[in-house]
């Protein structure tokens, strides 16, 4: 397994590959590995001759009052579990290689993609995603791009970042993985403390709970939220930060519940920043 950190180094790396007429697939990672960015790894390698991951926390897209320097790294115990994947290369870039000095240029998303969810809770946030994944994608040069469902709102933009910029690359979603008890994998999770662990499976059961109302013939999205919202307020330390009903594609809000509707949601637990969401 190759770990490289220079993006020119990396391109020569890709440019060999495709010589070789070899597919490469490529999954972008802040690290803190743990099986959701493994399920994906694995998708990236059944279809693909040469799997890339990127592991790189990308400063641009934390906020000042984020906690970009709480992030767990865990560089090492990375390098191994990608290894055990057989992963091809692994580009590690330094925040000098990804942003030299004068670097000034930045991509921006406008519009209703960035108008809601976690968006206004974020300024920013998705700017510096775009970006930093234009600038991967420009480094690794892959035919296919695999993302997270868990991650919704940064599929939606990245996907049509890769639209409007004709980036010639295919977007892959993974679904969500999980914990035996629901809690969506997250590396922040790490953070929450024992008791914190043993709440935070609420998200997902509340969201359970909206979906067993939709599927007893509730339309009414404000009806829905309603009892999502009473299942998550039942445990006092959980604090929503938004939950919305919105159009899995658009993110646009909606306010009947018809196939195709996605109910995502952001909560703060031991002051560790959760999300999640269910498709209906
Ligand atoms: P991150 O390291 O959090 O930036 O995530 C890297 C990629 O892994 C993104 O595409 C995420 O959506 C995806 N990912 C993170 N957690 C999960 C999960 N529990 N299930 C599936 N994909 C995930």
């Amino acid at each position: 397994m190759k770990v490289l950190a220079d993006p020119q180094v990396f391109q020569q790396q890709s440019r060999k590959w495709r010589t070789a007429k070899k597919s490469i697939g490529f999954v972008p990672t802040m690290g803190a590995l743990h099986e959701g960015h493994l399920d994906l790894v694995r998708a990236c390698r059944k279809k693909n001759d040469a799997t890339v991951v990127s592991i790189y926390v990308n400063p641009l897209q934390f906020g000042p009052k984020e906690d970009f320097g709480q992030y767990p790294r865990t560089l090492q115990k990375d390098l191994d579990l990608l290894q055990a994947e057989k992963v091809q290369a692994v580009f590690t870039p330094s925040d000098k290689e990804m942003y030299p000095e004068g670097f000034s240029t930045a991509v921006e998303v406008k519009g209703p993609l960035v108008g809601g969810l976690c968006a206004p809770f974020r300024p920013g946030h998705f700017n510096g995603v775009a970006t930093v994944v234009v600038k991967l994608l420009g480094a690794v040069e892959p035919d296919r791009l695999y993302l997270g469902q868990k991650d919704a709102q940064q599929v939606a933009v990245l996907k049509r970042v890769i639209r409007d910029l004709n980036i010639g690359v295919e977007t892959v979603v993974c679904p969500t993985v999980r914990e035996h008890d629901g809690l969506a994998m997250s590396s922040r999770n790490q953070r929450l403390t024992l008791e914190g662990r043993k709440t935070a499976p609420v998200l997902y059961k509340a969201l359970k709970v909206g979906k067993s109302i939709v599927d007893l013939g509730e339309r009414k999205a404000e009806k829905v939220l309603e009892e999502i919202r009473k299942v998550i307020e039942d445990e006092k330390s959980v604090k929503i930060q938004y939950l919305e009903a919105v159009d899995a594609e658009t993110l646009a809000p909606v306010w009947e519940i018809k196939p195709g509707i996605m109910i995502a949601l952001a909560a703060y637990l031991d002051n560790v920043r959760l999300i999640d969401n269910i498709i209906i």
